[in-house]
């Protein structure tokens, strides 16, 4: 059995510097209103639009978090002396990674800072994750998943994710098989980097419930971007998403934005 969390995620809305307990908010009528202000993360800068769910596009050029080889890890760039960041790079880069397999929306693969466990797969709306490799850096976890994903998919299918009726799996044995079907490419990479670079690791599956009292039938996205003001009643909220009875906003998506929250009594 999965070790598992006894209650549901606890989410937290930030809304300027307020942190609001989402969980509490169940239930009642919210009404989000943005106010055409984008502000980004890094410099506080305005900005028209947002790159890279919340930089200005001077940063979102400059920093080592927004370059193109942190959504393809296997082309980290960092031993060649081009890493646009390299102080950045060695603490989020060239330290250990882990390679797990999610049940989000079927069976994936991903890899994450080890530190962000269970961060990363909360954020991912998985129900259960399980670790499958230990890795001593971001480029060597990139390589594994590519590898991977010749039997497995990457990514989430986020309306799967967010109909709630994700069908159960036996991830211990998916890692056993999955570790089987790569041995040759983890073979290679040992030869080239040491065997303690990469270790297959034992530990247990994570499951994970969310705050969720009723799941969308059918799924409508809001976007502040078309529609600054958004209202409905909180039904969830799961990975990155809320969930309310007129549609699901991706919240991470408008991070950067100016946004007023009103929460009504329950009806
Ligand atoms: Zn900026």
């Amino acid at each position: 059995m999965p070790a598992s969390a006894a209650e549901p995620v606890d989410y937290t809305l930030k809304v300027g510097d307020t942190r609001i307990p989402l969980n509490d908010l169940i239930g009642h009528p919210l009404r989000l209103d943005y106010d055409g202000v984008i502000r980004c993360i890094h410099c506080d800068r305005t900005t028209k639009k947002s790159f890279n769910q919340g930089y200005c596009y001077p940063c979102f050029r400059k920093l080592a978090a927004c370059d193109s080889c942190i959504m393809s890890p296997e082309k980290c760039h960092y031993h060649l002396g081009t890493c646009r960041e390299p102080e950045w790079g060695e603490t989020h880069c060239m330290t250990e990674h882990v390679v797990y397999l999610a049940n989000s929306s079927g069976l994936k693969v991903g890899i994450t800072r080890a530190s962000q466990v269970p961060t990363r797969w909360i954020d991912q709306g998985a129900v259960e994750a399980i670790p499958m490799l230990r890795v001593a850096t971001r480029q060597l976890a990139g390589l594994v998943e590519v590898a991977c994903k010749q039997h497995v998919a990457d990514r989430t299918n986020w309306r799967a994710m967010l109909k709630g009726d994700v069908p159960e799996l036996d991830l211990p044995a998916e890692r056993s098989r999955l570790l089987g079907l790569i041995a040759g490419e983890l073979a290679d990479l040992r030869a080239e980097h040491g065997a303690d670079a990469l270790r297959e690791v034992s530990e247990e599956a994570l499951s994970l419930s969310y705050p969720v009292e009723v799941w969308p039938a059918k799924i409508k996205t809001h976007n502040l971007d078309k529609e600054p003001s958004v209202e409905g009643v909180l039904q969830g909220v799961k990975g990155q998403y809320l969930i309310l009875d007129t549609g699901v906003i991706n919240i991470r998506k408008f991070t950067a934005y100016q946004v007023r929250l009103q929460v009504f009594a329950r009806a």
